[in-house]
């Protein structure tokens, strides 16, 4: 665990060097901790070291650590310091209570049937559900993501529904050999995120960048990076 501490520190690091070289203010970027297959333990260590924010991917294996989580937490001082947890994978209907009773945020929204009911499911004693729209940034048939030709009228509707609150956009440009091409997919991001905010739609946060490629997303306006692998190590298949 002593190297999760110290992959911590470097990801900052990485963060901040970015950050500074992108003439952004210092602190403008946060770290999302991606933990999908790593247990419990990591997410502790990795609290302890001062991360707050985690990203799941899969509901069922993040409550599962949530409630692991939750009886060790109790018996230690980590309780006074929260953790933040972010849905970061594509989302089944079936799940959405799920999710709206136990995220903070939710990534990867891409359907207004998903935020309706992420809306729906949302306990009137929590606050709103922070949800960015996942686009769709390299045109993959494959990838999840709303079309960019269609985010507007999305995030004009997603913005008028109540228990959830619009935060920005979240995109995974597909690998490019060439880093220009992928950095040019952060750029068309930030790009969509400018034409919302001109239509009077409220979009702050930039949800772009993972550990091969976060220092080109914080050039182009990341203000929420994703890392798993820098932080934990390589995944296993699960
Ligand atoms: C797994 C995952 C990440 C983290 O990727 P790394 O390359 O391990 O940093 C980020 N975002 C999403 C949506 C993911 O599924």
């Amino acid at each position: 665990m002593f190297a999760i501490a110290s992959n911590l520190q470097a990801i900052l690091q990485r963060i901040e060097a970015a950050t500074a070289a992108a003439r952004r203010p210092a602190g403008s970027v946060a770290l999302i901790a991606v933990s999908k297959t790593f247990p419990a333990a990591a997410i502790e260590a990795a609290h302890a070291a001062g991360q707050r924010a985690f990203g799941e991917n899969y509901v069922q294996e993040a409550l599962a650590k949530m409630a692991e989580l939750e009886a060790r937490r109790a018996l230690t001082s980590g309780a006074d310091r929260p953790l933040e947890w972010h849905m970061i994978g594509p989302i089944q209907s079936n799940k959405t209570r799920a999710i709206a009773e136990h995220f903070d945020w939710v990534h990867s929204v891409d359907r207004l049937a998903i935020a309706e009911r992420l809306a729906r499911h949302r306990p009137a004693h929590l606050a709103p559900l922070n949800l960015c729209l996942q686009v769709n940034i390299s045109g993959e048939a494959t990838k999840s993501g709303v079309a960019p030709e269609q985010l507007p009228a999305l995030a004009r509707a997603v913005s008028l529904l109540p228990g959830v609150r619009l935060r920005g956009l979240m995109g995974i440009p597909e690998p490019a050999p060439e880093p220009t091409r992928e950095r040019s997919a952060f750029a068309a991001l930030r790009v969509l995120r400018d034409v919302l905010r001109e239509a009077q739609i409220g979009v702050d946060e930039l949800s772009m960048g993972m550990s091969a490629d976060l220092e080109p997303a914080i050039l182009e306006g990341a203000t929420m990076v994703r890392v798993g692998t820098a932080l934990f190590g390589v995944r296993h298949a699960v």
